[in-house]
């Protein structure tokens, strides 16, 4: 499943909306010197330019305060030219990443991770949804990846990747097993699973042996070795997944142009004055 084309199909689908809007602001706030955020920054930007969204770049020295990273936040809550906005983490450890997070305007809340709009998924309502999770399941509908009634599993219990993602997949009606560091019998869930979306974060994670005959995999993990970019499943599953995620060019460029998409969604919510945006 080619996440590359599809995200460059959603990235047109974003500059045609923001054409029509004539105007989507997007803010971005990274804090400290951690190379891997600095690249996904700059990614993002290039992506939010291309797509004719205007981004606005806020790099902080590691010292920072919260106290002035909390300042430039609620100044961008109220900058009616910012329609999104993006916290990178990780914060550095003397900043509390959960102040910061409930400090954001959940109307502006791109990545999804304010408590309210994490809130709203859970309970099934019109939201800001995770980049992530929110492109996986365009993958799964671009090829026709049938949910309802299936078995899904997912590898992984993360705010960002592993709860959204199992929200949606259960919203899709798919029976959803989600799996963590202490889940007993892992090879049992993952060898049931029609669907089985894996974010653990070790390479090569899911061998063949894990995997049912004939399901999808998606490869979110995304590691860096001394020998490049590693996905959380093994080559060798491609032999007996009918349906799989590369990496790179999978998940990865998904995220991004899904959280350009938010960035639109939340841009009319609050042109057409909703409270909460709707997908
Ligand atoms: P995370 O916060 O570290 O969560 C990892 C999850 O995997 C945890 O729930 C953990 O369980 C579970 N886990 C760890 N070891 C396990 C094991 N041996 N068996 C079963 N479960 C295990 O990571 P994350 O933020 O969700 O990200 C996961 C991966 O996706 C990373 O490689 C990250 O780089 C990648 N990622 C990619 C994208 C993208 O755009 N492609 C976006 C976000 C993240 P516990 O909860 O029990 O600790």
């Amino acid at each position: 499943m080619d996440g590359k084309r599809l995200a460059a199909t959603v990235r047109d689908e974003v500059a045609a909306s923001v054409a029509e809007l004539g105007h989507v602001g997007i803010a971005t706030v990274l804090v400290g010197d951690d190379p891997a955020s600095h690249v996904y920054i700059n990614l993002k930007h290039k992506a939010a330019e291309a797509a004719g969204l205007e981004p606005r770049d806020h790099r902080l020295p590691p010292e920072t305060t919260e106290a002035d990273v909390l300042a430039l936040v609620a100044e961008l809550n109220a900058d009616d030219g910012v329609d999104g906005i993006l916290v990178q983490l990780p914060l550095p450890g003397h900043i509390d990443e959960a102040t910061v997070i409930e400090a954001i305007d959940p109307a502006k809340d791109i990545d999804g991770i304010h408590p309210s709009n994490a809130g709203r998924l859970y309970l099934g309502r019109p939201t800001l949804i995770p980049g992530t999770p929110l492109g996986v399941m365009r993958i799964l509908e671009e090829y026709d990846i049938p949910l309802e009634g299936v078995n899904a599993c997912v590898l992984g219990r993360s705010a960002i990747v592993g709860k959204p993602m199992s929200q949606l997949l259960l919203q899709a009606n798919a029976t959803v097993t989600v799996c963590h560091s202490r889940t007993r019998g892992l090879d049992k869930h993952t060898r049931a699973a029609d669907v089985l979306v894996a974010a653990v974060g070790r390479p090569h994670f899911v061998t063949e042996a894990m995997v049912k005959q004939g399901g999808t995999v998606v490869d979110v993990g995304l590691t860096r070795t001394g020998d490049g970019l590693h996905g959380d499943v093994h080559p060798d599953v491609a032999k007996v997944a009918s349906h799989l995620t590369p990496v790179p060019g999978g998940v990865g460029p998904m995220t991004i142009a899904m959280v350009l998409q938010n960035t639109v969604t939340a841009a009319r919510a609050r042109r057409a004055g909703l409270a909460n945006p709707a997908h």
